[in-house]
């Protein structure tokens, strides 16, 4: 049974995180469409019920982008929720961008289950954001190195949930 009173303290603690963020698209539309985007997925389209990953994905950008630590996570949501969202975030401390992405492909086939379904369901919903509402100065050129650099990531974790893996190749056919 889904804990849905924790998965709604996610996205409640999760919007006020990001309050002040906007994504990159033209609208600069709030960040928190995203997280909730992923939960979305997960469990509407990945069948996903399981409390921990719903919770995760609502969350996973939070250590990432926001002041949020580890130990505010483990607090509220426990230890394996935040367990799996320092999984899924990058490690800041390196700078360059090409090396922090070249990790996410070395790393995605070592990641917990729950890890690699928050995975598959934020490079879904980025997929699609790119194809509705792509980052105004985004290149032709760029939006494909992202479609391809998501490709090789999603490769590396396959065998995990059929189901959600079909979701992303679906996302990926609409390759610009
Ligand atoms: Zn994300």
């Amino acid at each position: 049974m889904t804990d849905i009173a924790l998965v709604l303290k996610a996205a409640s603690f999760a919007a006020h995180k990001h309050r002040d963020q906007r994504r990159k698209d033209e609208q600069a539309s709030p960040y928190i469409n995203h997280p909730l985007a992923l939960a979305n997925i997960l469990a509407n389209e990945g069948g996903v019920n399981d409390t921990a990953t719903l919770c995760a994905a609502l969350l996973h950008d939070t250590i990432e982008d926001t002041e949020t630590t580890a130990d505010e996570l483990r607090e509220s949501f426990g230890e394996t929720v935040a367990s799996v969202v320092l999984e899924v975030t990058d490690d800041k401390s390196i700078t360059d961008k090409a090396v922090r992405k070249q990790l996410q492909v070395e790393h995605a086939a070592g990641i917990s289950d729950p890890a690699k379904r928050v995975k598959l369901a934020d490079k879904i919903a980025n997929l699609r954001d790119i194809v509705a509402t792509p980052p105004s100065d985004w290149t032709l050129e760029r939006r494909r190195q992202y479609f391809d650099w998501a490709k090789s990531v999603i490769d590396r974790l396959r065998g995990v949930d059929a189901r959600l893996e079909a979701v992303f190749d679906q996302a990926y056919s609409k390759r610009p």
